[in-house]
């Protein structure tokens, strides 16, 4: 794990580091469940009240913890509790960037989003424009938190990742990109640690960090314009030995029609249930004029200036009562879960979280999936088994990012070896 970004700056740097294994479990303990007494923290932790003693008294010397009583009374007055806290000075910055557009947060220790902002990005204007547009936002939305430093920054791209170099790797949406130091180039221009990963395993760290049910084991399918999946094995994101690990959009389909997908194959699955797909389908069956519905709509968007139909318009469709509409998207859905059923023998996840665009499309397309994963999966594996749509659709990929570097910046005593959940 190399981290670049150096956290003790000049002396009057207020950002602590955990000094030991130990340190990192408590100050991970009380992000992940809130504050506690110091007796309810041992008992979680499984070690002793005079060991959380030493070690919560260490942490609040380095500024990483604080100690609040609680219970009333004015001091003196008898005997008060105390909860330990994480410091509230803590900031970390999430930022998951699209092909299109750009959301930016800042979180306390807790990962709660205290500022956040959404706006337009043109990912094609390349790294130096987009990276000096993170930088702006990010002191911008830091400022209006009451804070000056981040403690540690986290960015998704939506594109083939090199983790261990921080830079993105052959990106195909991304012309200008490949091999750019994108985590050298914010954590110089920060002073802070920076976390590079791909959108879809933010989300699904994201994802995890919502689902306190999921117990570690958790998959989350990005249905966008393609399809992919973060994986997360224990409480830890599986990237696979190359960063591909989750890359189901290329999976070839049972019983496909040959068609072509943009990675040269035929029959991916991407290629019959992607965003894009389907779009491309519904606009094909209103120029047949299968949908009376759909063929108005696309009249109205070529009017305008338009080609294709856009999945906002096969939500109103679904609405509208159109078949041609619902039998896509089912036909969609039933691709899917054939793939997750094989993803479901493979990994035996206790969670699987459905997001990206064409997921908003709603219950229709999550109703197949449920029905063709548990319909092909052995009942062993699909006894406990949840399939839901994304509890974070706006903030999944922001709150994962700033859940990745969270881990560095409170875990770094763990190590390469044993390294932290998620890296
Ligand atoms: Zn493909």
């Amino acid at each position: 794990m190399v981290v670049v970004g150096d956290s003790s700056g000049p002396g009057e740097d207020p950002r602590g580091r955990a000094e030991s294994r130990m340190q990192s479990r408590v100050l991970c303990a009380l992000r992940d469940h809130g504050p506690q007494s110091r007796p309810e923290l041992g008992a979680q932790m499984g070690v002793s009240r005079t060991t959380v003693g030493v070690e919560v008294g260490r942490l609040v010397t380095l500024g990483l913890v604080r100690e609040q009583a609680i219970g009333g009374g004015p001091p003196g007055a008898g005997r008060r509790s105390t909860v330990v806290d994480l410091s509230p000075d803590i900031r970390f910055v999430g930022v998951a960037v699209g092909v299109t557009e750009m959301a930016v947060a800042v979180t306390d220790g807790h990962l709660a989003v205290l500022e956040e902002w959404h706006g337009p990005c043109e990912l094609a204007q390349g790294p130096d424009v987009v990276l000096a547009e993170v930088v702006t936002r990010a002191r911008a939305l830091l400022a209006a938190s009451g804070a000056e430093v981040p403690w540690g920054l986290g960015i998704g791209l939506p594109g083939p990742i090199d983790f261990a170099a921080g830079a993105p790797v052959a990106p195909p949406l991304m012309p200008g990109w490949d091999g750019h130091p994108v985590r050298e180039q914010l954590a110089r221009a920060l002073g802070c640690p920076v976390v590079l990963d791909n959108d879809v395993n933010l989300m699904a760290v994201g994802e995890l960090h919502a689902c306190s049910g999921a117990g570690g084991d958790l998959l989350f399918v990005k249905m966008g314009s393609g399809i992919g999946c973060g994986v997360v094995v224990a409480g830890r994101l599986h990237r696979g030995s190359n960063g591909c690990a989750g890359d189901i959009g290329h999976v070839e389909v049972v019983a496909g029609d040959g068609r072509r997908c943009a990675c040269g194959s035929t029959d991916c699955l991407e290629a019959h249930a992607g965003g894009a797909a389907l779009l491309r389908e519904a606009t094909a069956a209103a120029e047949r004029g299968d949908s009376a519905w759909l063929a108005q709509r696309l009249a109205t968007r070529r009017e305008a200036g338009a080609e294709d139909l856009e999945l906002g318009d096969l939500g109103e469709a679904l609405a509208a009562g159109d078949r041609v509409t619902a039998t896509l998207l089912r036909e969609g859905g039933r691709r899917v879960g054939h793939v997750l059923a094989g993803l479901v023998s493979f990994l035996n996840p206790a969670v699987i979280v459905v997001g990206g665009r064409v997921s908003g499309l709603g219950h229709v397309l999550l109703a197949e999936i449920r029905s063709a994963t548990y319909r092909r999966s052995l009942p062993q594996a699909t006894r406990d088994l949840r399939i839901v749509l994304s509890e974070l659709p706006e903030q999944g990929g922001v709150v994962g990012a700033a859940h990745l570097v969270s881990d560095v910046v409170l875990a770094p005593a763990t190590g390469v070896g044993d390294t932290p959940p998620h890296l």
